[in-house]
C-alpha cells in the first residue's frame, strides 16, 4: 500500500512564514495526484514535506498508512525529481541512472539488467556512456525520471520537472509521464504551475492558493464546477469571463452589467439563486459558452464589438467589448466578422456559474 495522507498537515517557515495553513486529504494507492497553483502557494512546501526534506510543524503525514513527521527522507520509499535534474554532471547516463542501486549495495549484474530495461523504456539505450552535459534537455530530463524509477520506489514527487523545456517537448514528455504512469502504476504527487499540465496529467488535482486549498476534484469537475473565483479565474484558457452585475428576475433571470443588461432565462440554478434578486453577483461564462449567432437570431443575448480576432488553428479566439466589459469567445474557424464591427452572442444558460462577489464563493 504506497497511500498518502495529510491531517491537517501545517507548515510555517522558521521566519513565521505561514507557507501551508493546514492541509487535508488522501492520495489513493497508484493515484497521479497534481498540486497546482501560482507562485508562492506553498506547492513545493507541502511536496517537501512528504518528501521529508521540510519539517510538519503541525498535524500528520502518513505515507502507506505510516506516521512519517520524524521519519528520514530516506527511510521513506520516495524518489524525488527535481526542476533542475540535478543528475551527476561527472558520471555516465548508465552511473547515474544505477547510482542509487548501486547506494544501496544492489548486485551488479542487477544493477546493469535495471538499468537496460530503464534505458530501454525512455528510448535511452544509445546513450548511456554519455555524460549529462552531452544531452538534450530531453533526454536530461528522461535521465533524471529514470533515475528515480530505477529505484521502483512506492511514491514518486515531481517538482515541476518540466519546466526547463520547450513547449513542444514539454508536451511529448507529458504525454511519457503519462504513459510511464500507466505502466508502472507508481502513486505520484507532481508539483506544477501550469494548468495545461495539471488538466491533461492529474487524475485528480489539488488547487492551492496562499497555503490554503481551494478546491479538490477530476479535472473534469473542476472545471466545469469550480468551488470559488479563484479556481474559476486559474483553470481554463482563455479563462473565463467574469462579469459583475446586478440579478435581476422578471420573465426570466437577466445581469445588470456596466456594459448593460444581459437575459439569461432560467438557468438551471435557479434555485440557488432565489436569495440574490436584485443583489450583486458576479456571473462566470466560459469562452466556448458565448456563441456568434446571425442579428435576427431570437437566441441573441447581447452585443458586443469585436476588438481582436485570434485564429489558432482549430478554432478563433474573439476579443469583444460589450459596453466597457472585455469578454472573451472562442469559435470554430471560418468567421465572418471583422474587428470594429458588432457581433450578436447567445450564451449556454445550462452552463453558466454564479459567484458571490464578497468571498467570491460559488452560489451554483
Ligand atoms: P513556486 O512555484 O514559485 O516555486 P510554490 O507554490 O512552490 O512557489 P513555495 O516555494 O512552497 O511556493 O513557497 C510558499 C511560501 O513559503 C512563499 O511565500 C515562500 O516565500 C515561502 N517560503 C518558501 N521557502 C521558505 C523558506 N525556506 N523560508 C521562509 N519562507 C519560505
Amino acid at each position: 500500500m504506497a497511500t498518502v495522507s495529510l491531517d491537517n498537515v501545517r507548515k510555517v517557515y522558521p521566519d513565521g512564514q505561514l507557507a501551508i495553513a493546514g492541509a487535508s486529504f488522501d492520495i489513493g494507492d497508484g493515484e497521479l495526484l497534481v498540486l497546482v497553483g501560482p507562485s508562492g502557494c506553498g506547492k513545493t512546501t507541502l511536496l517537501r514535506m512528504i518528501a521529508g526534506l521540510e519539517t510538519v510543524s503541525a498535524g500528520t503525514l502518513r505515507i502507506g498508512g505510516r506516521v512519517v513527521n520524524d521519519v528520514a527522507p530516506k527511510d521513506r520509499d520516495i524518489a524525488m525529481v527535481f526542476q533542475n535534474y540535478a543528475l551527476y554532471p561527472h558520471m555516465t547516463v548508465a552511473e547515474n541512472l544505477g547510482f542509487s542501486l548501486r547506494l544501496r549495495g544492489t548486485p551488479r549484474a542487477e544493477i546493469a539488467q535495471r538499468v537496460d530495461e530503464i534505458a530501454r523504456l525512455l528510448e535511452l539505450e544509445q546513450r548511456l556512456d554519455a555524460r549529462p552535459a552531452a544531452l538534450s534537455g530531453g533526454q536530461r530530463q528522461r535521465v533524471a525520471l529514470g533515475r528515480a524509477m530505477v529505484r521502483q520506489p512506492a511514491v514518486f514527487l515531481l517538482d515541476e520537472p518540466l519546466s526547463n523545456l520547450d513547449a513542444r517537448l514539454r508536451q511529448s514528455m507529458r504525454v511519457e509521464i503519462a504513459r510511464l504512469h500507466r505502466r508502472f502504476g507508481t502513486t505520484t504527487v507532481y508539483v506544477t504551475h501550469d494548468q495545461v499540465e495539471a488538466m491533461t496529467l492529474g487524475q485528480r488535482i489539488v488547487v492551492l492558493d496562499r497555503g490554503a486549498i481551494q478546491q479538490i476534484d477530476t479535472p473534469m469537475k473542476l472545471y466545469e464546477c469550480p468551488a470559488n473565483l479563484f479556481v474559476a479565474g486559474f483553470l481554463g484558457s482563455p479563462a473565463m469571463n467574469l462579469l459583475r452585475g446586478t440579478l435581476h428576475a422578471g420573465d426570466g433571470l437577466a445581469l445588470a452589467t456596466a456594459g448593460g443588461t444581459i437575459p439569461l432565462g432560467a438557468p438551471p440554478q435557479m434555485d440557488a439563486l432565489d436569495g440574490w434578486r436584485d443583489r450583486e453577483v458576479i456571473l462566470g461564462l466560459r469562452p466556448e459558452d458565448l456563441h456568434p449567432l446571425a442579428a435576427d437570431d431570437p437566441a441573441a443575448a447581447l452585443e458586443a464589438r469585436l476588438e481582436v480576432l485570434e485564429p489558432v488553428g482549430n478554432e478563433v479566439i474573439l476579443h469583444l467589448r460589450h459596453g466597457d466589459l472585455p469578454l472573451v469567445a472562442r469559435t470554430p474557424p471560418g468567421i465572418a466578422c471583422a474587428p470594429g464591427e458588432t457581433m450578436h452572442l447567445g450564451i449556454a444558460l445550462q452552463r453558466l456559474h454564479f459567484f458571490d462577489p464578497r468571498d467570491g464563493a460559488r452560489i451554483g
